[in-house]
C-alpha cells in the first residue's frame, strides 16, 4: 500500500504549537497541501514515537522540548550545527536513514539580520541561559564573527560546558567566548558592556526575571527574548523600563527556523513576511 508523505512536530506538550499553521502557509505558497500534524510523544518513549512516524511514511519532523537531544542521538547523520549543539530540531528521513539538522540558530540569525537589521560582526553579545535553546544558537552566533560571546547562567557548570563545546569554533571565528556567574555580572566594581543581550533562559515563561544589574542597559543596545508572546515578555518589559528601545521577541526566530526546515524537506525557501504578520 502506498502511503502519502507526512510531516509533523514532535514534542510534549505540543497543543500550543504554531508549527502546523506556519507549514500549511508555506505549502500554500508553492501550491502544495502538506499533511503536517502535532504529534504528542510520551515523555519516556521518543524512539518509539519516531519509529511509528517513519513507518507511516513520515518524511520530515520538527522536534521540540524536551526531545531535541534524544533526537540527535537517534540520527544516522548530523549537520555541523546539530552535531555541535548535540540537539536536533529538524529530522529528515531518506531511504530509511535519519538526518538531523538544527535550524534554531540559523533561524535566529535570519530574524536578527534580515528582519531587525542587526549586524553581529564585531558585536559584544551576552547570552542568558545555558539550556537547549542556548546550545542551539551559539554556533550560529559565532559564525557571524562577533567580537565576543559571554554566557551567564544560574548553574555555572552548564555555561562552562557550553564554552568547552564551542571553544574551537570561537577560536576559528576569532571571537572571544567566556562565561560568567550572575554574581560576577552583578559585581558593582565591574562594568560590563554589551551590544546585544539574548535571553535564552526560560525565565519569561514564568514571568520571572534573570538577576541583571541595571547598569547593563543602555539606549544603543538591542535585546532579544527567545520567548514570544502577544504582549512584551517580562524580560523585554524590564529592558524597556531601563531605557532600551530595540526590543525583539522570538516569534521571528520561530517562523525563520520553520522556513529553513521547510527548505530542507521540500527544496524551496518560503517567504516568511506574511505569516509573521499574521501571527504577530
Ligand atoms: P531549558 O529548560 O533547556 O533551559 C532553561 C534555561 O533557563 C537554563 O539555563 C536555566 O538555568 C535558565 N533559567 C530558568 N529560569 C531562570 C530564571 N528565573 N533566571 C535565570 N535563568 C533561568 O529551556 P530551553 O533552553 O529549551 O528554552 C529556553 C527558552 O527559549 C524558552 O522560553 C523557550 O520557549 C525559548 N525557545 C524559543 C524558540 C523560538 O523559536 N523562538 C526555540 C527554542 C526555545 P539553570 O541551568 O541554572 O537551571
Amino acid at each position: 500500500m502506498h502511503l502519502s508523505p507526512i510531516y509533523g512536530v514532535m514534542g510534549n506538550p505540543i497543543a500550543h504549537s504554531k508549527s502546523p499553521l506556519i507549514h500549511a502557509h508555506f505549502a500554500q505558497q508553492i501550491g502544495l497541501s502538506i499533511n503536517y500534524a502535532k504529534i504528542l510523544v510520551p515523555l519516556d518513549d521518543f524512539a518509539h514515537g519516531l519509529r511509528s512516524f517513519i513507518n507511516k511514511n513520515g518524511l520530515g519532523a520538527n522536534v521540540t522540548t524536551p526531545f531535541k537531544e534524544q533526537a540527535a542521538s537517534l540520527c544516522d547523520d548530523l549537520s555541523e550545527f546539530a552535531s555541535l549543539a548535540g540537539a536536533v530540531n529538524t529530522l529528515s528521513i531518506k531511504e530509511n536513514k535519519i538526518y538531523g539538522d538544527n535550524t534554531d540558530g540559523p533561524g535566529l540569525i535570519c530574524d536578527l539580520k534580515y528582519r531587525h537589521k542587526i549586524n553581529l560582526k564585531d558585536k559584544k553579545i551576552l547570552i542568558i541561559g545555558a539550556g537547549g535553546a542556548a546550545r542551539g544558537i551559539i554556533g550560529a552566533l559565532l559564525s557571524e564573527y562577533p567580537q565576543s560571546v559571554t554566557i551567564v547562567n544560574r548553574t555555572l557548570s552548564k555555561a562552562h560546558d557550553l564554552c568547552a563545546v564551542f571553544n574551537d569554533l570561537a577560536q576559528h571565528k576569532q571571537a572571544s567566548l567566556a562565561c560568567l556567574s550572575f554574581e560576577q555580572l552583578n559585581n558593582p566594581d565591574q562594568k560590563y558592556t554589551y551590544d546585544l543581550i539574548i535571553n535564552a533562559s526560560s525565565s519569561s515563561l514564568h514571568g520571572d526575571l534573570p538577576k541583571l544589574p541595571v547598569n547593563l542597559f543602555h539606549a544603543d543596545m538591542s535585546v532579544y527574548d527567545l520567548m514570544y508572546s502577544s504582549d512584551l515578555t517580562s524580560f523585554l518589559q524590564f529592558c524597556r523600563e531601563h531605557n532600551v528601545h530595540k526590543l525583539y521577541d522570538g516569534l521571528g526566530m520561530l517562523v525563520e527556523q520553520a522556513a529553513l526546515s521547510f527548505e530542507i524537506w521540500l527544496g524551496v525557501k518560503p517567504d516568511t513576511a506574511e505569516i509573521y504578520k499574521l501571527l504577530r
